[in-house]
């Protein structure tokens, strides 16, 4: 069941007005990225935050309205809330409402692949969860399962506070245990996997769109030999070298991410870590594509993968011009002393040199 999502900007007075848009915009994508539909957008210019409620009445009245025009069944608010004003306003306009941790917390979830991944991304959840239970918790009792209340793998987050805090110090017993082990399950997961390559970058700069226009099922079908492999994985087949590379989407970079949550975040980016080669992929249209590549650059670095074979993909070729292009190339090369490729993931343009480059560095 899709969800059908409202969401809700802040611009706090004193506020620039330019940063809260771009926030909401960015809400909106990671609201499509964990699944659900936006049904509405706006932006509330908020002067007086109210302690029980975080908005005013007449605000709450306002969503209220827009919840009933829309059908909507959940409200996403771009700010963080404290643990009681997150069930007053829930109990206040009846939907679920959540904050964007919580939003970011659900799409790690969904993206965390291996065991401890899932495990560190599940510690975060009930981490922020737990003291936003209060009693059978009105907010996951009304809807069950839906966007927030998931935990990693489509399993449902425990709600019960005692079960909470038993299952904290089972995962972090598990956290140690892997740690332990770690180095151990690299080596054979290396051992036995095919070759992979792994799409690394900021949210909406169009990975997903690159994953399925490199793995798009050919003529000769072979690609269902990856069949298994799941949503975010699949696999490419080389004709003339009879060769195979997974292919691998990660969550994407997002702007504004807290600083609590870097921690889940890289633990979403573990798979980087055993791939053969990165694909970086850059968004020209992005504010500031230039310093948001150095900041992936600088956090492959800090998990470790800063010496990967990367290769740097400049995608959305359709929408610049020429010059544009090479101006950008240029840059980019200079910046990540890479090759850059220039490609374009919606019409497919030079996809097949980026397979090319891939095949070359696996
Ligand atoms: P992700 O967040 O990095 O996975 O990005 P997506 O693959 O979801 O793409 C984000 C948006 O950019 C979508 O609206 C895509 O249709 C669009 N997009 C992706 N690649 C291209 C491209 O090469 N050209 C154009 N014009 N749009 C693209
Ligand atoms: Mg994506």
């Amino acid at each position: 069941m899709v969800q059908r999502a409202i969401l809700i900007g802040i611009n706090k007075v004193n506020e620039d007005k330019k940063k809260s848009e771009d926030s909401l915009e960015e809400l909106a994508l990671l609201s499509k990225t964990a699944g659900a539909a936006n049904v509405n957008m706006v932006l509330k210019t908020v002067k007086k935050i109210d302690p029980a409620y975080y908005l005013s009445k007449g605000m709450l009245e306002d969503i209220k309205e827009l919840i009933l025009q829309n059908g909507a069944d959940l409200v996403i608010i771009d700010i963080n809330l404290s643990p009681a004003q997150e069930r007053n306003m829930s109990e206040y306009v009846g939907v679920n409402v959540i904050d964007r941790t919580r939003l970011i917390l659900d799409i790690f979830a969904t993206h965390a692949r291996t065991a401890e991944s899932k495990h560190q991304v599940e510690l975060a959840m009930l981490n922020y969860i737990l003291p936003r239970l209060k009693g059978s918790g009105i907010m996951l009792s009304r809807t069950g399962a839906g966007i927030g209340t998931r935990g990693p793998g489509e399993t449902k987050l425990e709600t019960d506070r005692r079960k909470v805090r038993q299952r904290i110090a089972y995962i972090k017993d598990k956290l140690k245990l892997a740690e332990k082990t770690r180095g151990l399950h690299r080596f054979t997961r290396k051992k036995q996997g095919l070759p992979t390559a792994t799409l690394v970058g900021y949210t909406n700069s169009g990975k997903t769109t690159m994953f399925s226009a490199l793995t798009r099922k050919g003529e000769n079908g072979e690609n269902k030999l990856f069949a298994t492999l799941g949503t975010k994985m699949a696999g490419v087949y080389d004709k003339d070298s009879k060769r195979k590379v997974i292919i691998s989407d990660t969550v994407g970079f997002i702007q504004n991410l807290p600083l609590f949550l870097v921690e889940s975040f890289k633990a979403t980016l573990e798979e980087v870590v055993h791939s053969d080669v990165l694909i970086h992929v850059i968004d020209p249209f992005q504010n500031d594509a230039l310093s948001k590549s150095e900041e992936v650059i600088k956090i492959l670095d800090s998990i470790g993968a800063g010496e990967k074979k990367t290769i740097v993909v400049l995608n959305k070729i359709d929408l610049l011009t020429n010059e544009r292009v090479r101006f950008l190339q240029t840059k980019l090369e200079q910046l990540t002393g890479n090759d850059v490729i220039p490609v374009s993931a919606k019409t497919g343009d030079n996809i097949n040199m980026l397979k090319e480059k891939i095949f070359n560095n696996v």
